[in-house]
């Protein structure tokens, strides 16, 4: 990760901190009151400034030279704070010092008092990777801090804090920084370096870097390496791999417009134009999330541009919420499969087909009979059953002979089942396995069972494959099973 912008523009008093609002005001409050407390949990994602707003709040409670709350960064106790050479602030990284001799010397360091400060500062990050016997001993320093010692606790996983250590200390939760602060901060490092950056760039970046300062600089100076003259879109979705959001606005349009053709040509060109997969899937996800978000009105807030906003307002209201929830489930399933398959565009390309052909208007007369059984049952089922049922079964090596046409591999799954009764507009039919009745269960298979049925038949039924009990007639000679396994060319085992 470049970390050059990040360092550079990383702020040195709390009036320059972007966002965390009530977190700044609290500790510069405690500052300007000198009621500093001895133990401070700071808690929330990456890159959002825990351990920036821990350095400047050691600096300010030990300035000499303070204006209000604000350290002077010139003194003698805030340079050395500053170039990290004080004796009296100690920064650890817990993720590797996680032992109990680590803390237990950080504890010995604290028994002697300050140098030249007046309060000695720890600062712990990844605080949840300590180990047990650190945490205890942490914790028995914490219950009776020497009066000079104040410990900043930071770390991303809260819930891997113990619950002993966290009532011992005060609890700031730092929240993602939103897309248009973000934005806001790039547009002015950018321009401190001269660098031209459209607003939609800027956007994208902010968008890439999930709420995370510390990423968005990183990004930003990634992509002004490959600048010649202005930072665009194209070039920060080039540079970065990323599909911009007016790229996934317009895929959603394909799929609810039921384009399928379009919509799988689309993820052909990301193919070919070497995008990361992986990535536009998740940027996809991501995309859906937050038109979710609008659609249940949570927010439609999301920092973009005046008119992405009103375009992805649009789409949540031009959508049903049944609707975007199975285009996401569809994706998410896709998500899922994209690493283990051997061809990386197939899972998504098949969501494509899936997301656009669900909703498709029924175009074959296959589909459509299945679709109008499904509302109504017709009047002709209502004969009388035992009847009709008669005349099924009659007909049922008919039935499996015309299914040969259709589709060669029903066959397989039908030749052992046997048609057993009408149930209202159902023709119940058992299957001795499990995996035969489950191929017919398959939607798409069913209809043209149901289809093939009436075309023998002239009986609107729809087929309700049922696992049979037990196995005492799976090898039964019958009638119905020897005309099936002629039409396989197979025989009767006995
Ligand atoms: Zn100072």
């Amino acid at each position: 990760m470049n970390l050059v912008l990040y360092r550079k523009y990383r702020p040195l008093n709390f009036g320059s901190v972007v966002n965390q609002e009530h977190i700044k005001t609290t500790l510069a409050n405690a500052v300007a009151n000198n009621r500093v407390g001895h133990a401070y949990l700071f808690t929330g994602p990456r890159g959002v400034g825990k351990t920036t707003l821990a350095r400047i709040f050691a600096r300010a409670i030990n300035c000499q030279n303070r204006t209000g709350s604000e350290p002077c960064n010139e003194c003698e106790i805030c340079k050395p704070f500053l170039e990290n050479t004080s004796l009296d602030l100690l920064e650890i990284d817990a993720a590797s010092h996680t032992g109990v001799d680590n803390i237990r010397e950080l504890i010995d360091h604290l028994q002697f008092a300050p140098t030249k400060a007046t309060y000695k500062v720890i600062i712990v990050d990844e605080v949840h990777m300590l180990s047990k016997g650190a945490f205890n001993a942490l914790l028995k320093t914490l219950e009776e801090p020497p009066s000079h010692a104040v410990f900043i606790l930071a770390t991303t996983e809260i819930h891997k804090v113990p619950a002993t250590i966290i009532s011992r200390t005060q609890r700031f939760d730092f929240k993602k920084v939103g897309i248009a602060d973000l934005s806001k901060h790039l547009a002015y490092v950018a321009s401190d370096n001269q660098i031209k950056v459209s607003e939609g760039a800027l956007m994208e970046i902010a968008t890439a870097a999930d709420g995370s300062f510390r990423d968005g600089l990183s990004l930003l100076d990634q992509v002004m390496n490959y600048a010649e003259g202005e930072i665009t879109e194209e070039l920060v979705e080039t540079v970065l791999g990323l599909t911009g959001v007016k790229t996934l606005s317009k895929f959603l349009d394909l799929l609810v417009e039921n384009q399928t053709q379009e919509a799988v040509s689309f993820i052909s060109d990301l193919t070919y134009g070497g995008k990361d997969l992986y990535q536009f899937e998740k940027d996809f996800l991501e995309y859906l999330r937050k038109i979710l978000l609008t659609k249940v009105g949570t927010t439609s807030d999301f920092g973009y541009t005046e008119e992405i906003s009103q375009k992805m307002k649009d789409q949540a209201q031009a959508l049903e919420l049944p609707r975007i929830m199975q285009i996401i489930q569809i994706f998410q399933k896709a998500e899922g499969e994209i690493k283990w398959s051997s061809i990386q565009s197939l899972p998504l390309e098949l969501a494509a087909v899936e997301a656009t052909e669900e909703n498709n208007p029924p175009q074959s007369p296959l589909i459509l009979r299945g679709d109008e059984a499904a509302e109504e049952p017709p009047l002709n089922v209502r004969e009388g059953e035992g009847e009709l049922f008669a005349k099924v079964q009659a007909h049922w090596p008919q039935i499996l002979e015309k299914l040969k046409e259709y589709n060669h591999s029903l066959i397989s799954s039908l030749k052992l089942a046997q048609p057993i009764s009408i149930e209202g507009k159902e023709l119940v039919v058992i299957f001795p396995y499990k995996f035969h009745k489950d191929a017919i269960e398959a939607r798409k298979n069913r209809i043209v069972v149901d289809q093939v049925i009436e075309e023998v038949t002239g009986l609107k039924l729809m087929v309700k494959p049922t696992l049979q009990k037990g196995e005492a007639q799976v090898e039964q000679k019958d009638e119905l099973v020897e005309s099936a396994l002629k039409i396989m060319g197979g025989e009767v085992e006995n």
